[in-house]
């Protein structure tokens, strides 16, 4: 259908950061894409706005209360969306045979099985929920295999990578995957400090707009333990051949090394809608509107490795992906928990990478070959990370 006619999408989390950026990108390029479906949580209200800018044919809520709040509302507009409900929908329009490409846009480990969906539909998946990964892992690349689906990570790292690996594979000279990471909204504070931040402060970060859950996560540095992951296994490369390198200002997205001495790099401004326009478009380009690097302004790059021990969650996340089975899943349960409980003031800062690691020293993770057994991996991590929260508590 690509060739022949518009892309047709289904953006899974189309209210979030991701889906409203990819909405800006779309409605620049009318002539090639067309919104099939949106999906999203319980913000019903914010799904309604998008339902009359965007006219999709289905949109769909994750619960019933909310699906039925928003039938309402658009039957009172006399608009033509049909609204579908639960976890189900969601995977149903990711799978639908009138759908070309697939937004990943989901957060956390909810986002697995409407993505998994998408793959095993065959479609052209665009990835960023990166927690549907670093949960299923083999299983989710599996898929990708055998049902011949197009995985392109919108992550912008590994969008950067994708970007510079040659056409042939890591296997053609490729040395090392350099993961740049901002270091996020603490990379200056002392350990004493951090015991003290509060959620306000880790939200707030420096260079990108994101969603509260990834914006902890890029202050704990657990994103970059997460996209360390992910990149192995996008990339099918072993953990020892991933590094982390600090780069605060974000110009360079991420690096591949060379046998010969060369590293390529990808550069931008830190704006979303140039991974999302890539993924979006590849092999071609299209605009993006993001702002064009300008060299005349820009002042030096600079680079420094990360501290693990201010930022544990780094090493906790290289340790489950050394551990294997079902680690990963475990770390990302904990994490999910942890940080939840860090917005709404049930746990402190450094509380976060202390459940992780209680929970990945205590819970069980056997390698999995199906997802319902991964996913009752992660239920089991969950009510595990729950009582050291509560140990914890603040
Ligand atoms: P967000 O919180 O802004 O949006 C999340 C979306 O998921 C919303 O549409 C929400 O309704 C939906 N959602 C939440 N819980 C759900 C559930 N249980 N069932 C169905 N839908 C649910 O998050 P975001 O910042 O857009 O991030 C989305 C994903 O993209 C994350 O995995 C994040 O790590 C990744 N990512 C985001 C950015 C960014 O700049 N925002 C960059 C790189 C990667
Ligand atoms: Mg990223």
């Amino acid at each position: 259908a690509v060739a022949t006619g518009r892309q047709r999408l289904t953006l899974l989390g189309a209210t979030g950061s991701i889906g409203q950026q990819t909405l800006d990108v779309l409605v620049r390029h009318p002539e090639r894409y067309e919104v099939f479906a949106v999906t999203a949580g319980t913000q019903w209200q914010a799904m309604a706005r998008l339902c009359e800018t965007v006219q999709p044919r289905y949109a769909a809520m994750a619960d019933a209360t909310s699906a039925t709040s928003l039938r309402n509302h658009l039957a009172g507009l006399g608009s033509q969306v049909e609204v579908l409900s639960g976890p189900e929908a969601l995977a149903e329009l990711a799978a639908h045979p009138d759908v070309d490409t697939v937004v990943a846009g989901i957060v956390g480990a909810a986002g697995v099985r409407p993505t998994l969906a998408a793959v095993e539909a065959g479609k052209r998946v665009l990835l960023a929920n990166k927690e549907a990964l670093v949960v299923t892992g083999s299983l989710f690349m599996d898929a990708v295999k055998r049902y011949g689906a197009t995985l392109l990570p919108l992550d912008s790292e590994h969008n950067a990578i994708f970007q510079c690996l040659p056409t042939e594979g890591v296997n053609a000279g490729v040395e090392r995957l350099l993961l740049t990471a901002s270091g996020g909204p603490f990379r200056e504070f002392s350990a004493e400090q951090l015991k003290a931040v509060t959620p306000e402060q880790a939200i707030k970060h420096p260079n990108w707009d994101m969603g509260p859950k990834i914006s902890v996560d890029s202050a704990t540095l657990m994103n970059k333990g997460l996209e360390f992951i992910e990149a192995c296994w996008l990339f099918d490369v072993p953990p020892a051949m991933v590094d982390v390198v600090v780069h605060p200002q974000s110009v360079i997205h991420s690096m591949v090394a060379y046998r010969d001495g060369s590293v390529l790099a990808q550069m931008g401004t830190p704006d979303m809608r140039t991974p999302i326009a890539c993924g979006l478009s590849w092999p071609e380009r299209v605009e993006s509107g993001a702002q064009r690097l300008d060299f005349s302004t820009l002042i030096g790059l600079n680079f420094e490795l990360p501290d693990l021990e201010r930022f544990p969650c780094l090493g906790l996340a290289r340790d489950a992906m050394a551990a294997g089975g079902t680690a990963t899943a475990v770390l990302n349960a904990a994490n999910e928990e942890a940080v939840a409980a860090f917005l709404d003031g049930r746990l402190d800062f450094m509380g976060i990478a202390d459940v992780v690691a209680r929970t990945l020293d205590k819970q069980d993770a056997p390698a999995c070959c199906d997802v319902d057994a991964v996913m009752e991996i992660d239920r089991q991590a969950r009510q595990l990370a729950c009582h050291w929260i509560k140990e914890r508590g603040c």
